[in-house]
């Protein structure tokens, strides 16, 4: 055995079989239970969780660590967000793009993130961020997987030149494409990119990963198209909508006709709740709405919801630390998901949910699977959505890249 992890209980067992041994061998799962035998390395898992790995299945990596260049936002809002990032954006080169993205896969790695799905603006011409991002897709294969999907942040029908440079972006080798229908000048338009974005990937059989009705605006109803679109191109699972806010503003009659879509349609969500609460319900009178999609509403109708932890340090968002807890952390209260089991949920929409959103093959905890898995201090997912513990260990095909001492305080005071 190569690796084996001594006393280590997995998230979710139900028959609390109590802790266990896992061997590692040759980068594979080799056995799960008690091992008797000499390993080449023994990491002593203190009773603590092993889950599969975090997956991030939205964020903006070429946007990552810009927040205050050129200046800060503010007002906070959106607005203000695009208009510093237009600014910021005609100083991109690709070693900038390169350095700042590597910068924060690190910090996802140390965070238990072995699966990324990052958004690449491709509304320059010479399509520098994607380029850089596709770059270091191939660079950190070896531990990380990261999908890449070009982003047309100004629009296909806003800005023409976006339809061709999708295409482009597929040549260059992009895992999938996006589009933004709501940002586009009229709805007509909004739906002639979807369109556009669902025909060019039903000719490549690639992802569709759409930017979708991140607004306040109860006529924003993108997300019922895409699901229209999914359906009809047959592309279903391999097709996202990101944030639906606006979903949170629907009337309860159209909700329940867009919802009932949704789960037919395979279509995953992907629901991003720290940037979204701090971004949306800027318009509101009180009481303010929360910006974010009827998460529990759509788990419990059987659409496949993910969380998503989004910007780190943007101009869209200056806070974000990489740790999907954190996005976790914040859903349970916004969502009014506190109950146990919803808490469990909240911990598998950043697992097997996320997962299930890149369409990750083989993924997950067994024998004879690749040995990607993260150990947490912690008894259950209650107190991992709590506490938001580092990872203690963080192992990639059967290597250890990360490990994280505990802080640890002392106190000096009179017993
Ligand atoms: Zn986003």
């Amino acid at each position: 055995m190569d690796l084996v992890i001594r006393h280590i209980r997995l998230l979710g067992d139900s028959d609390n079989q109590g802790p266990i041994d896992i061997g590692i061998k040759d980068g594979l799962i080799a056995m799960m239970g008690s091992f008797d035998g000499q390993a080449e390395r023994e990491i002593d898992g203190s009773g603590h969780l092993a889950l599969p790995p975090f997956v991030e299945s939205h964020i903006h990596l070429d946007t990552v660590l810009t927040a205050g260049e050129p200046s800060w936002n503010e007002s906070g809002t959106l607005f203000e967000g695009i208009r510093l990032w237009q600014k910021r954006k005609e100083t991109l080169t690709h070693e900038d793009v390169r350095s700042r993205a590597e910068m924060v896969l690190r910090i996802q790695l140390a965070a238990g993130i072995l699966h990324v799905r990052t958004q690449a603006d491709i509304s320059d011409p010479h399509l520098t961020a994607l380029r850089a991002l596709l770059e270091l897709r191939e660079r950190v294969k070896p531990y990380m997987n990261l999908q890449v999907i070009a982003f047309p942040q100004d629009g296909i029908r806003a800005c023409p030149d976006n339809a061709q440079r999708l295409e482009e972006a597929l040549r260059l080798g992009a895992d999938g494409i996006g589009a933004i229908p709501h940002l586009e000048p009229t709805r007509e338009e909004g739906l002639a990119s979807l369109e556009f974005v669902f025909r060019l990937a039903e000719k490549h059989r690639c992802f569709v990963h759409v930017f979708c009705d991140e607004t306040d605006d109860a006529n924003s109803t993108f997300l019922e198209s895409t699901a229209h679109l999914a359906m009809r191109s047959g592309l279903r699972e391999r097709v996202t909508a990101a944030h639906a806010s606006a979903s949170a503003y629907y009337g309860e009659a159209y909700f329940q006709k867009v919802l009932g879509l949704l789960a037919r349609s395979g279509v995953n969500v992907v629901c991003c709740p720290l940037i979204n609460s701090a971004m949306q319900g800027r318009f509101d009178g009180y009481p303010k709405g929360r910006g974010i999609t009827r998460i529990k509403d759509l788990w419990s109708a059987g659409v496949n919801v993910s969380l998503a932890h989004d910007d780190i340090q943007t101009p869209f968002y200056p806070m974000g630390t990489g740790s999907m807890l954190q996005a976790a952390h914040m859903a349970a209260h916004l969502g009014h998901m506190m109950g146990r089991e919803e808490v469990a949920e909240l911990v598998r929409m950043i697992t097997i949910r996320a997962a299930n959103t890149l369409q990750l093959e083989d993924y997950g905890i067994g024998e004879g699977k690749p040995a990607n898995l993260i150990v947490l201090p912690g008894q259950d997912a209650m107190d991992l959505v709590r506490k938001q513990p580092g990872c203690r260990y963080v192992i990639s095909r059967g290597r250890i890249v990360a490990e994280t001492q505990p802080a640890n305080s002392r106190l000096f005071i009179a017993t």
